[in-house]
């Protein structure tokens, strides 16, 4: 028999085959709205101006070589990185309580966040809580190491925004010490995000409890266009001594997807505890990767420690946040102003991110799929940055027909 005749099949990735069937569609319309990455007004992916300066400075510096980095990362880089998340006058920074570990990317964080929790913490019972629904990789990330996921109730379809008080008995009446999943800004399906008094009761019943809170911060700035703002949800739980961990990504802020710059950042009750958690997560880091790529790093690395850069970043991190707010406000005027298409949008401009929920069901969005060219999950799910001032008009006649 043929040594491998008993491995399955596996599935196509939902998105990556949502993404083949809007190249191989010729229709000139088309709209491809499943895509997760930034794209200009043009609909083209979208170099930093900042990343070509930055990139520029390394090409002409001597100093760059190809050896290996540190298991743990860039120095440099974890560090900026930190203090980017947490705020450069932080308690947790200025104590040196933060464990940081460069990753490959936001899901290498998830990954390393995982193992680490499913070797060494204080389980009552083996589990993590992520939202329903939350982004479709932490269902595979978790049990990848041996990790059971439970989701808590987040999204409501009727009011089409945050299931709060289901949301709230769920961290009441879970396990002490129980694990949440939590996106740090910008949730990714939905776009809903608590608001800060929310993320307060929330922080509250955490404390209560003792749970442990696991970040996922793939959009910091991406969001709003404002760095600090998108930050608040981590730093206020971090003053309030949360017990945390931060998954760190800058595949969207700095438009750096393939380059793979991540971090892992575990918050410790000490400084001393701080460097027994990093010696483990270099432990494991050395059995998994060994060492993690440079370049990405070093780009990021420039931007965080320069002044300059980092001024030339926000203003970038603005262009692309400004323009996605502007897809959303003249989306919202299309379908309530000029197409008095039925029902209520605001949750168009309340949501926040790349994505947007747009409440339509599996039925009208395959409508769409089929009938109107425009590329979109089953979910209703739509990416802002897949709109832009060609085809606005064309996607919000279409949504409008396929809803009347
Ligand atoms: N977490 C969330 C919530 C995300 O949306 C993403 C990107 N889709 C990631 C993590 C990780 O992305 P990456 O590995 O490219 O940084």
């Amino acid at each position: 028999a043929e040594r491998w005749e008993a491995v399955p099949l596996a599935p196509p990735d939902s998105i990556f085959k949502l993404t083949a069937a809007y190249k191989a569609d010729t229709h000139p319309n088309k709209v491809n709205l499943g895509v997760g990455a930034y794209r200009d007004d043009d609909s083209k992916p979208w170099v930093l101006p900042v990343v070509k300066k930055a990139t520029e400075i390394l090409l002409n510096d001597p100093t760059v070589d190809h050896e290996y980095l540190p298991i743990t990362g860039l120095p440099e880089y974890t560090a900026a990185a930190a203090r980017l998340v947490f705020g450069k006058d932080s308690s947790v920074i200025k104590d040196e309580r933060v464990a940081s570990v460069q990753t490959i990317s936001g899901t290498g964080a998830n990954h390393l966040g995982a193992l680490f929790l499913s070797k060494f913490y204080g389980w009552n019972e083996k589990r993590i809580y992520v939202s329903d629904p939350t982004w479709v990789n932490h269902h595979a990330i978790f049990p990848q190491v041996g990790i059971p996921v439970s989701t808590y109730p987040y999204y409501d379809p009727q009011t089409i925004g945050l299931a709060f008080p289901a949301f709230l008995e769920t961290l009441k009446t879970a396990p002490a010490r129980s694990v949440f999943l939590l996106h740090a800004c910008a949730h990714n399906p939905t776009g809903v995000d608590p608001t800060r008094e929310q993320w307060g009761q929330i922080a509250d019943a955490m404390l209560e409890k003792g749970h442990f809170a696991f970040f996922d911060s793939a959009y910091q700035g991406f969001a709003s266009g404002d760095l600090e703002n998108d930050a608040w949800a981590v730093r206020e739980f971090a003053r309030r001594s949360v017990p945390l961990l931060v998954c760190q990504s800058f595949a969207k802020n700095a438009g750096l997807y393939g380059e793979r710059v991540g971090a892992l950042h575990i918050v410790a009750p000490s400084k001393e505890g701080a460097a027994r958690i990093k010696s483990q997560l270099s432990v494991l880091a050395r059995a998994e990767i060994s060492n993690p790529p440079a370049h990405g790093a070093r780009l990021v690395s420039l931007i965080l420690n320069s002044d300059e850069l980092f001024e030339d970043w926000k203003r970038d991190i603005k262009t692309m946040a400004g323009r996605i707010i502007a897809m959303r406000k003249e989306l919202h005027r299309l379908l309530t102003e000029e197409l008095k298409t039925p029902g209520n949008w605001d949750h168009i401009v309340n949501q926040i991110g790349m994505f947007s929920f747009t409440g339509i069901g599996p039925a009208q969005s395959q409508a769409l799929v089929e009938k109107a060219h425009i590329y979109l999950t089953s979910n209703g799910r739509i990416s802002m940055a897949g709109l832009n001032s060609h085809n606005i008009r064309y996607f919000a006649t279409q949504l409008d027909k396929a809803v009347r």
